[in-house]
This record gives C-alpha cells, structure tokens and sequence, in this order.
C-alpha cells in the first residue's frame, strides 16, 4: 500500500494543538489518535501513569544592586521554593560551568549559559549556590513574539538535591551581566502537583512469531505555547500510517505501536511504559521511534542505538531504493534512548531543517514550514526500512546495546557520574 500523505496532512491539522504534558488537551489528542485507531479496524487502548510536576504561586527575580529592575521569569517545574518572602543575595554569571567558573559561589544565585548536565548540576549542588538561573532564546528577541521555556528539573539531576531554579529571556541575561548586576532578590513559591499523561498503544499480533515483537514509537505531546506539529504530530501521524500499512499487510512478527505522552518533560510516557511492562519487553526486538519530520526543507536522518551492523543495514537499505538518508549511531533524546537503556536496539528517523527552516519547542512550530510531501519521505523511509526487518526470515538485528553507545547512554542518564561516586569505573 503506498503512502497517503493527504491524510496523514489533515491528522497531523487536527492535532495540532498545544498538548502539553497531562493536560486535558494531551488527553484530547490521545482521543483523536485512539478515534483514528478504530476507523482504521484497530483496537487501541490508554494507558496511564502519573508526571509530577508543580503548581506555581509566585515567581519574582529583581535585580537590586547596582540598579533596580524586575525581569520576567519562569521558575522550572519541580524546582523548590524559597523561603517566604524570598532571598537577596549575591548573583555571578558562571558561563558554561567550568571548575574555574565554580569558586566561591556558597549562597549565590548564578546565571548558566545552558541548562546543566547531571555532571555540572552535582558541582553546582556541591558548591553551594542557593538557585540557578538558565536562558531561552537569543539576545535579540522580541518580547511579545517569543515566549519563555517551560523547563522541568529531571530526576538525573534531583538526586543530587534541589535548589530553586528559573528560566528567563536571553535578552534580559545579556542585560543583566551588560549592566554588571551583583545582587538579586529572588521569590519562588511553588507546590508539588500529580498529573494524570497518557500513552496509546495497539498491537497487531504476528502471523508466525507472535512472541517476537517490534516496537513503533511516537510522542504526541507538545510543549507549552507550541502546536508541536514538527515536533512531534508529524511522527504521530507517520507510525498511524503504518498502522495502516500494516494491518493491511499482516506482519509475520508482532509490532506493536505507542504514541507517547509527556516526552517533553523527561521521556516519561516511554519511561512509564517500560515500567509497566517489564515481563513484555523480553520479547521486544528492536524499538523504532519517529520524533520530527515534515518540514519543507530538511534532510532524512537515521540515529541508530543499536550495534555497527545496524547501521550499515539501514544505509544500504536506503542507498538500495534511492532513497538520500544520513545513518548514524548515536542516541537521540527522545523515547528510543529510554528504550535502548533498557537493553533494547533502538532507531529513530526524521527529518531535520536546516538551521531556522522549521522550529522546534517555540510558538513557531506551526503548520505553515510543513508539507504532505515533506512528511511522507519520513514515512517512506521508515516503512521500507521496517517492513524489510519485521518480516525477515532471521531476525538480523542483534538484541544488544554496544559498549560505545552504553556509555552515552550514561552519560545521558546521568548515571556516568552516579558511578564514579561508588568507584565502579575506577581502574
Ligand atoms: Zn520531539
């Protein structure tokens, strides 16, 4: 069956609304899937789970020395609060973090060029400082056509400890550090909240090796003030069309299909999936996942967690059809990373902009960089690449994650430093 772009377009429109991690309308989404679902003869189902997060009441930063001025802020969720009535303290702009940016720092409130890796934020804990600042944005924005981030502390850093933390305009950054500020006043008050996200799943059973299974992924989540349709209605709507494919073409090996929620804020529905189906994913082959595609312009990718061989077998696979795909092993933020850490060969394909052709996590993603054409040169790719391995006689793909990509995936998951605490990597 080819490929029916149009339709895929006109799914990709009806979800293309801001459905932010457990929202109502994250559930209404997972309603529109799961209504797609059955019109195509499947029996899709939802599954719950929980996302921590916070309810903020107050949130100020004021610059207080050497000159007065209120910036606009958004706390992170899952931050904690400061004291009521807030801290003055000093404020130091550490750059990138380097151990000669980190003396001195017990008390302060520092500005980091970037949000910290589990590696830096344990520095930041240990040294002290009493919050941290991050930035969104470019130095010249315009205030009242671009948005701050939403940013959520992930549990890889938490362990270490929490201290408040906000995220602010790189405009205002760039002001403040220009005008030489050295001391803030910082109010946050926020309490601990439990949303209800949501994944949807179907599963075709196979025709001959039931018991083997191969995994389609998507998240359909967005982030706040985002339509998320590159990111990620477009995978959304690439595995339902392979859905369809394959319930019209019944596969020899079970395949299965999820649509996460809550990938935005730490992969937490491909997270919970995995922890609710622990005795399942013995079976599970090889997860592929497709997370940013049809956008105009752009070039097709394929990030392969998995051995060398698998991504050489996708390249000629490509090169094979004619099809331009750029292969690569690496992993790739999003729900195949969850999947590889949890032992499991794991590949994600899209379709990336070039540098400002189409926008990710800002109220810029939006259908107008987007085309039908664009979103089925994802599909295609996908579906002949799947097709061929699903249906293999032998299963060519080791179920093994290699020592290079182990390590990256620690690193990713913070765990590169939880081991050097207890000595594990020491030779
Ligand atoms: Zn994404």
């Amino acid at each position: 069956m080819s490929i029916n772009n149009r339709r895929e377009f006109e799914l990709l429109k009806k979800i293309g609304f801001i459905r932010t991690s457990g929202s109502d309308e994250e559930l209404k989404a997972a309603n529109i899937l799961l209504e797609e679902i059955s019109s195509i003869g499947c029996e899709g189902y939802i599954e719950d789970f929980k996302v921590p997060t916070s309810k903020i009441k107050k949130a100020s930063l004021k610059v207080v020395e050497p000159y007065e001025k209120e910036y606009e802020i958004t706390p992170y969720n899952c931050s904690i609060s400061t004291p009521e009535g807030g801290i003055t303290t000093d404020f130091v702009y550490i750059e990138d973090g380097l151990d000669a940016n980190l003396v001195d720092l017990k008390g302060k409130f520092v500005l980091i060029n970037m949000s910290p890796n589990p590696k830096l934020y344990k520095k930041l804990i240990e040294a002290g400082i009493a919050g941290y600042i991050t930035m969104c944005g470019t130095a010249k924005d315009e205030e009242n056509k671009t948005d701050i981030t939403v940013a959520r502390m992930r549990e890889k850093n938490t362990q270490y400890g929490k201290v408040p933390a906000l995220n602010m305009r790189m405009k205002d950054c760039f002001h403040m550090v220009q005008n030489k500020t050295s001391k803030v006043e910082v109010e946050l008050i926020t309490e601990d909240i439990e949303l209800t996200s949501h994944n949807v799943v179907v599963t075709l059973e196979g025709s001959k090796y039931p018991d083997e299974i191969i995994s389609f992924g998507a998240h359909y989540d967005s982030v706040p003030f985002s339509t998320g349709v590159y990111d990620n209605g477009a995978g959304s709507v690439i595995i339902m069309e392979l859905l369809r494919h394959f319930k019209e073409n019944p596969p020899i090996r079970t395949v299965k299909f999820v649509w996460y929620g809550s990938e935005e804020v730490g992969l937490l529905g491909s997270k919970a999936y995995l922890k609710a189906h622990e005795e399942e994913l013995k079976k599970h082959l090889l997860m592929i996942n497709v997370d940013v595609a049809g956008s105009i312009l752009g070039k097709e990718m394929a990030l392969v967690t998995a051995e060398q061989s698998m991504v050489d077998y996708i390249d000629h696979v490509a090169k094979i059809r004619g099809l331009p795909l750029k292969v690569e092993q690496s992993i790739y933020s999003s729900d195949s990373t969850a999947f590889a850490d949890a032992g499991i060969p794991s590949v994600t394909f899209c379709r990336f902009a070039p540098n400002g052709g189409a926008f990710i996590h800002t109220r810029n993603d939006v259908m107008d960089y987007l085309s039908a054409e664009a979103l089925e040169k994802t599909a295609v790719i996908t579906r002949d690449f799947s097709e061929s391995i699903i249906n293999s006689v032998v299963f060519p793909i080791e179920r093994k994650i290699p020592e290079n990509m182990q390590k990256e995936l620690d690193k990713y998951f913070g765990k590169e430093s939880k081991k050097e605490d207890s000595g594990e990597n020491k030779k």
